[in-house]
């Protein structure tokens, strides 16, 4: 247990910089981007760290007053022992800054999905829309096919991925007892860009880990019956990332630079969306990613938008811009988001009777149905 005593009274407290904290309405989030993991911690304990900045221990004991003592002896002792802090003198603290809040990316688009419901439809534009993938720095690929393929056509979609920059590949299909885990073994050892293959609609859940830590096979339960399935707003997608903390400061971490092509072949910021920039086979991506309005979205933040701009966890939370509370203000709460940061309570998001008019506007009743 921590105890102020002599020789500690005039060290300072130095928060290691990748821990990084957002500050909710009752309560604080301190995430640990290095660990990749996170810590719900009361807002007091963050005014305290705020004040141990400037300030060596004695003096913050005495400013806070003996009545205060027990609590901040138990604040030191649980971020010490879980390595969030580190104690030091009055020097050495300023040899070790916080992080700058700055976000950059190479990529002109990061992530991109391509939507299928007829394999043959797609495959008169995918190779193109590859190239242009390529083009635009493009890292990571999403493939949904809301339909079975054949392994014969997840080779060729996964081959023609090979010689380019995109690092790797989340691929969905319908579930298929042709697609036995032999068979998706080979693959996932000849196409290592190939990261997870998903089957959805399975008989069961299960996972199997085809490279330790490179690759899996996926077996779900759920169906992926179309896009509208997109923009659930759970813990288990939170992502205590650096990356992701510093690109929310300053963008939509689910529209930033990603860009989908959808089951039909249009391109938009995601399948989800009503709105498009066109067909991919009369429009190219490198023209729609130069469009104002395309970069729109992708510039709001989860600080502009209301309710989650109150939220401790807006910084490792995705977001969903397709479906929203009030569908004609698109700085309101995803729709799908059952967390209220007023009561640091969870409920089921599709009972709330507020959500039920944006529910019937998407048209979700039946998706929620089934
Ligand atoms: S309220 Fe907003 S930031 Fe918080 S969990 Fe829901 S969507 Fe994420």
């Amino acid at each position: 247990m921590f105890q102020i005593n002599e020789n500690n009274n005039s060290k300072y407290v130095c928060l290691f910089a990748s821990c990084l904290i957002t500050k909710g309405k009752n309560r604080a989030l301190l995430s640990d981007t290095q660990r990749g993991t996170f810590e719900l911690i009361p807002n007091d304990m963050v005014t305290f760290l705020e004040n141990t900045k400037h300030l060596p221990l004695g003096s913050i004991f005495t400013m806070y007053g003996a009545s205060n003592k027990e609590i901040l002896e138990s604040y030191l002792d649980f971020l010490l022992r879980d390595e969030y802090i580190f104690l030091t003198d009055e020097v050495t603290k300023e040899q070790f800054p916080p992080l700058k809040k700055q976000w950059k990316s190479p990529h002109i688009i990061s992530n991109a999905i391509i939507d299928i419901a007829s394999y043959h439809e797609t495959s008169n534009y995918y190779s193109d829309v590859i190239r242009q993938l390529d083009t635009l720095r493009c890292q990571a690929l999403q493939i949904r096919s809301y339909t079975v393929l054949t392994i014969d056509e997840i080779t060729h979609l996964v081959s023609t991925i090979t010689n380019t920059c995109i690092e790797s590949i989340e691929l969905y299909t319908s579930y298929s007892e042709h697609l036995t885990p032999q068979i998706l073994n080979t693959l996932l050892y000849e196409h290592t860009k190939v990261a997870t293959v998903i089957l959805h609609g399975a008989p069961q859940t299960n996972d199997l880990e085809v490279v330790k830590g490179l690759s899996t096979i996926h077996y779900t339960e759920e169906t992926l019956a179309s896009e509208q399935c997109c923009g659930i707003i759970s813990k288990k997608y939170f992502n205590p990332n650096k990356d992701v903390f510093m690109e929310s400061q300053f963008h939509n971490t689910c529209l930033n630079r990603k860009i989908a092509v959808d089951k039909n072949g249009f391109i938009k910021n995601c399948p989800s969306m009503r709105n498009h920039y066109g067909h991919c086979s009369k429009h190219t991506l490198e023209e729609v990613v130069q469009q104002e309005k395309f970069k729109v979205l992708g510039n709001i933040t989860k600080d502009q938008i209301s309710v989650c701009n109150t939220c401790e966890f807006r910084h490792v939370c995705t977001d969903c811009r397709a479906y929203v509370e009030d569908p004609s203000d698109i700085y309101s709460k995803p729709l799908k988001c059952g967390y209220n940061p007023a009561t640091n309570t969870w409920e089921e998001w599709s009972e709330n009777p507020l959500k039920q008019k944006a529910i019937a506007h998407y048209d979700l009743n039946q998706l929620i149905k089934a």
